[in-house]
């Protein structure tokens, strides 16, 4: 398999996870999350359907096996490096998914093994997204759940406002919370015994079940 430069790898990763989150990936999707032109993505779109990874019909982008199988590498490198950094190194849920973004290009498929077996086989990195291979998430987003009791599952965008805003007040993967309102521009929640309006904007990257 071609070795591709790291923005490249980047590309194809995030065509993955929209087909994961979204089911298709746009070329507009990408302009807007790698804040770039549509000129220099698609001079990186011509490159990766050249090298066999990505098939291109209209606006739609899909991966080819190859493609596939290389964002799931990296992917499974990222998750599982957040996952190293976390529990072992004990750093915080930003700093680790911004590390991870370096490191996920450069361990060898042995060592990543390692890097599993010392975190004990995790189902999901610390925001609750699937280490390929295991077991899928399935769930709502909190913007859409009705009153009632939940469980978070995953921080769905790993951006650092939504990460930050997240942890200070403990709405993380694994926590149990109950919608107490969702109407309009806020959502009420209860988590722990402490109520918390929080904004759509907010509840919209939360998935629970
Ligand atoms: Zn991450
Ligand atoms: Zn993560």
């Amino acid at each position: 398999m071609a070795e591709l430069s790291e923005p490249l790898e980047n590309y194809l990763k995030e065509i993955y996870e929209l087909e994961e989150s979204k089911g298709v990936a746009k070329v507009v999707d990408l302009i807007e999350i790698f804040s770039i032109s549509p000129g220099t993505i698609s001079k990186a779109l011509d490159r990766l359907e050249s090298l066999g990874f990505i098939d291109r019909s209209s606006r739609r982008i899909k991966l080819t096996e190859d493609g596939k199988k290389l964002a799931v590498r990296l992917i499974r490198a990222h998750r599982l490096s957040e996952r190293l950094l976390t529990d072992v190194l004990g750093l915080d849920w930003i700093r680790a998914h911004e590390l991870a973004h370096r490191l996920e290009h450069i361990w060898p498929e042995d060592v990543l093994d390692k890097i599993d077996q010392i975190t004990g086989r995790p189902k999901t990195c610390p925001h609750g997204h699937p280490i390929p291979g295991r077991e899928g998430v399935k769930g709502t987003p909190l913007s859409n759940a009705k009153e009632g009791d939940y469980v978070v599952l995953m921080i769905i965008r790993e951006v650092e406002w939504i990460l930050r805003s997240a942890e200070t007040i403990g709405l993380m993967p694994g926590v149990k919370i109950s919608v107490l309102e969702n109407q309009g521009d806020l959502v009420k929640i209860k988590i722990s015994n402490k109520e918390f309006t929080i904004p759509r904007a907010l509840a919209e990257q939360v998935m629970v079940s």
